[in-house]
This record gives C-alpha cells, sequence and structure tokens, in this order.
C-alpha cells in the first residue's frame, strides 16, 4: 500500500517536471520570436535567413545552424555590472523619401574617400535599393562577382566575415578598393543570440581587431549571422561604434542555387524603393544573374546606393 502511494507520487512528479519543461520550451520560443520582430522573414514564418553557401564547402557537410537549427533562445544574460545601454537601430531597408538620402551629406564614417552615398544616373526622384553581398566560407568568385560589378558600374555593400578576411585579406581589400562599403558579419558566424555574454564580446573583439589591421579601419554597420539578434546584442553593438544591425527586404536565396532564373525573378518581383537585396558571395546563380538583376532593376528607374547612410 504504501509502496503503491510512493510510486503515484512519483509519477505525479515526473509529469509535472514534464509539463514544466513543455511549458519554459514554449516561452523561450516565444520570446525568441519577439526578440527576433524586427527581421524580415519575406518566405513566411520559419523561414531560414542565411545559412546555405556561408557554412564550410565540401560535400555534404551537415550544417549545425542549417535550416533544422532548434528555435533562438531567451536574451544572454548580461553581467550585472555591465549596462546593457541603447540599441543600434535595426535596417531592413532605406529610409523612404529624401529623408534617407538627407545623411547622404554627413555620415559616411569610416568609408574611406568612396563615401558618396549613391552611385547612378538617374534623373529626378529616381527609385533607390541597395545590393548586399554576405560572404562567410566561399571566396573562390569574388573576383567575377567584383568585375560585374565593376562593369556595371555599381557600388554594393559586403558583410564579411572576419575569419573570411583573415583568410583572405587581399579579397577584402580589393572588395573596398573596388568602391565597396564593407560591414562585419561576425568573426565566426554563429548565431549571436546563442553565445554567452563573453563569447559575444570576443567575437565583436577579434572581428574588429581583423578588419582594422586589414583595411585600416573598423566597420560601422553589423549584419547578425542568420539575422538573429536580441535587445542585448544590439547595446553591445552600440557601445562597439556601430551605427546599425542591418537585415534585409529581399532575400534572394541565392545560396539555394534555385537557378540563375529563379533568383533573377525574386529580386526583380519583390523590388521596391528603399529595398536592401540580400545575396552572397560565392553563389553561381547569384553570379550569373546579377547582371540581368542590375539591367532589369536599373529599366525599371532604380539606382543603386550604398548603405553609407543608414543607422543613428
Ligand atoms: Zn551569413
Amino acid at each position: 500500500m504504501r509502496i503503491r502511494r510512493l510510486l503515484t507520487i512519483v509519477a505525479l512528479v515526473a509529469i509535472i517536471g514534464v509539463l514544466l519543461g513543455l511549458t519554459t520550451g514554449y516561452v523561450y520560443r516565444w520570446r525568441g520570436q519577439q526578440y527576433k520582430e524586427g527581421a524580415p522573414a519575406p518566405g513566411g514564418p520559419g523561414t531560414e535567413p542565411t545559412p546555405g553557401i556561408e557554412p564550410a564547402p565540401g560535400p555534404s557537410v551537415p550544417d549545425p545552424n542549417g535550416p533544422s537549427r532548434p528555435p533562438p533562445g531567451p536574451d544572454q544574460p548580461i553581467p550585472p555590472q555591465i549596462d546593457a545601454g541603447p540599441p543600434v537601430p535595426i535596417v531592413d531597408h532605406l529610409a523612404s523619401g529624401t529623408s534617407g538620402a538627407a545623411g547622404a551629406a554627413g555620415t559616411g564614417a569610416g568609408t574611406g574617400a568612396a563615401s558618396a552615398g549613391t552611385v547612378g544616373s538617374a534623373k529626378g526622384p529616381a527609385k533607390r535599393i541597395a545590393l548586399t553581398f554576405d560572404a562567410g566560407w566561399v571566396f573562390d568568385t569574388t573576383g567575377d562577382l567584383l568585375d560585374v560589378l565593376d562593369r556595371e558600374g555599381v557600388r554594393a555593400t559586403f558583410f564579411l566575415r572576419a575569419k573570411w578576411v583573415e583568410d583572405h585579406p587581399d579579397l577584402a581589400r580589393d572588395i573596398a578598393a573596388r568602391g565597396h562599403l564593407v560591414g562585419d558579419h561576425s568573426f565566426s558566424h554563429q548565431d549571436m543570440t546563442r553565445l554567452a555574454y563573453d563569447a559575444r564580446e570576443a567575437e565583436l573583439t577579434r572581428s574588429e581587431a581583423v578588419f582594422q589591421s586589414v583595411l585600416g579601419r573598423k566597420p560601422t554597420l553589423f549584419r547578425p549571422p542568420y539575422g538573429a539578434y536580441d535587445r542585448v546584442l544590439l547595446g553591445e553593438l552600440n557601445r562597439h561604434g556601430y551605427r546599425a544591425a542591418v537585415m534585409w527586404t529581399i532575400d534572394s536565396l541565392d545560396w539555394e542555387e534555385p537557378g540563375a532564373d529563379k533568383v533573377e525573378a525574386k529580386v526583380l518581383k519583390n523590388a521596391r524603393d528603399g529595398a536592401i537585396v540580400l545575396m552572397h558571395v560565392g553563389s553561381h546563380d547569384g553570379l550569373t544573374a546579377l547582371p540581368a538583376i542590375i539591367e532589369g532593376l536599373r529599366r525599371d528607374g532604380y539606382q543603386f546606393v550604398r548603405l553609407d547612410t543608414v543607422g543613428r
């Protein structure tokens, strides 16, 4: 009798434990969604932003942060002695109308001589669009990509993983020398919201050191790997001197290599004034589609801008 009662109690405790675990999981998942609220997910909920070609190349290397990645965790605890501080703004499109362009007068901070905000020949009230290229691991088509942009007279913004910069300093210098704006894509391309506070700080510090030594300056824009951020990360970015966390309006999904025509259609169909287009260094379909994307956008009245003026 006593044993049966004991067993009942043990079973009840186990059931309560399981229920608690499930509830906590849901709360964490829900909180994660809240933190990612500002992140665009053009493909609808559950769309994974930027894995794909960036994870290490090679035959079927499973990507630990790939599409089956678990949902984001809660905001990482911040050590009590550190003030979370004001966040940098999250930018997922260019400010509309003249207010966005107005910034072209001033804040090309750290971008060197070629900090003119806009490139293009459109007259009158042109629509503006920004091409952005993330670099993670793949590098071998960088020169071809830069040649296409040169030929078309387009200046873009590149978000480089600092380890990529460390491994290919000449390519990073070439990107900057050819007039493109360079932003930081973290040192190692981990989901920053899943790192402990110290590890995040180390990512930013290492990243800054690499950019400083290779390009002679620190970037002022940050694109979080996988588009994952939380309030604490935005505060850290602010303290590290960044102007903004940059997301995107149109995910070209070029890393999926779905065919150049699909990449082109995705971008052209979704283009609108102020859009930020996400593409990747190393995507063959993206590279093939690029001339048609640029010509199509020009035909539709767009001019291409770097992201010099976004952020605070
Ligand atoms: Zn990335």
